[in-house]
């Protein structure tokens, strides 16, 4: 597989990494066992972080043995340097080994993580010195907030980023990508699939091989989900027809302007609501068939008139949702739907 040189870094990673979050649900032996097929599958970049369960130490496991084929990239949330050199010291343990490729600031989504991150007794004061000590080989960050990741670009102090983009997030390729080719950033495309919004690998991965300069690192359950990628990626490069475009706006149009990434930063909900599963189903609406939608999301829908308006949530939501709101608004659309669904054969 074509290799791409991060930024101005050494690191040269094949064109597909693998996104470490979707191994959080398979069994231990299941996700080694992927892994593992991953990496014979030729791809070499491997990206975890310290907040995905258990996702460092399955693939801990499945590196033993096999470290060295690898770029590994995990991520501490960590604001102040003691807490960053913690997490950076339980990832290692968790992952078998004594250094890693990448280290991002993970999620540096509003302007006050980011001045508490490069402040005086902040987390990026640990990311220099874990540089120094070599446990660390180049500092990253990640974000989902466009004007604090071109800020941090721009203090000269990170080698690699991380940031979500696929043809329904695709604002960083006005700004944000042509600066870290300028600058010499390595640039990850995380959620290449919208999160999993976007159920046509192919449209994706064509959308995204038109920037031969990033490195989208997808997430995969099963082996024939990322065999499926890496074919597109060798076998159907080319600008996209005028088809293609086509149907992308339309899959943009259908889910509008302010949709939720399913990233889950917003949990946990004091009440259990499985936010992002309520707040997405008007677009399965879309794309599958009504019975199917009820089955997955009925339940959810129903336990979202628990919501107490506490807001927590909102806080937490990098792209700052108004999520209650948008509950009520989907609890009232199910009812709709509903009705609707007594009316069917
Ligand atoms: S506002 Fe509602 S959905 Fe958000 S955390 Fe509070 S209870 Fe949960
Ligand atoms: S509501 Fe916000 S934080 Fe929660 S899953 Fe959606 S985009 Fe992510």
């Amino acid at each position: 597989m074509r290799k791409v040189r991060l930024g101005k870094s050494n690191l040269w990673v094949t064109q597909i990494g693998m996104g470490g979050i979707p191994i959080m649900r398979l069994r231990r032996s299941d996700a080694v066992k992927l892994v593992r097929q991953v990496l014979d599958l030729g791809i070499n970049f491997i990206d975890t972080a310290h907040v995905y369960g258990d996702s460092e130490e399955k693939i801990g496991e499945a590196l033993e043995e096999r470290r060295n084929q690898v770029i590994l990239a995990s991520k501490s949330p960590a604001r102040d340097k003691k807490t960053f050199l913690e997490h950076l010291d339980l990832s290692l343990k968790r992952l078998r080994t004594d250094y890693l490729d990448i280290y991002h600031h993970h999620g540096v989504n509003s302007r006050e993580k980011m001045e508490k991150i490069i402040g005086p007794g902040g987390a990026f004061e640990g990311m220099i010195q874990a540089l120094k000590e070599g446990k660390v080989l180049h500092p990253a960050f990640s974000s989902h907030h466009l004007p604090e990741a071109e800020e941090l670009m721009l203090t000269g102090k990170f080698e690699v980023m991380q940031i979500p983009f696929s043809f329904v997030d695709d604002e960083a390729k006005e700004k944000i990508i042509p600066l870290a080719q300028k600058l010499g950033i390595g640039f990850i495309a995380m959620k290449p699939m919208g999160g999993g919004l976007i159920e046509d690998a192919r449209a994706s991965f064509r959308y995204l091989l038109q920037f031969p300069q990033i490195v989208p690192d997808p997430g995969v359950e099963k082996i024939e989900e990322m065999r499926e990628i890496v074919e597109i990626v060798e076998n159907h490069p080319g600008p996209l027809t005028q088809k293609e475009k086509d149907r992308m706006k339309k899959i943009r149009q259908d889910l509008g302007k302010t949709f939720c990434h399913r990233c889950d930063y917003c949990q946990p909900c004091s009440e259990n609501i499985p936010i992002s599963l309520v707040l997405v189903f008007p677009t399965l609406v879309k794309r599958m068939p009504l019975k199917e939608v009820l089955a997955r999301c009925e339940e959810a829908t129903e336990k979202a008139r628990d919501c107490s308006e506490c807001e927590e949530c909102i806080e937490r939501c990098p792209y700052h949702l108004n999520i209650p709101h948008l509950l009520k608004e989907n609890i009232a659309y199910m009812e709709k739907l509903k009705e609707c669904s007594l009316s069917l054969p």
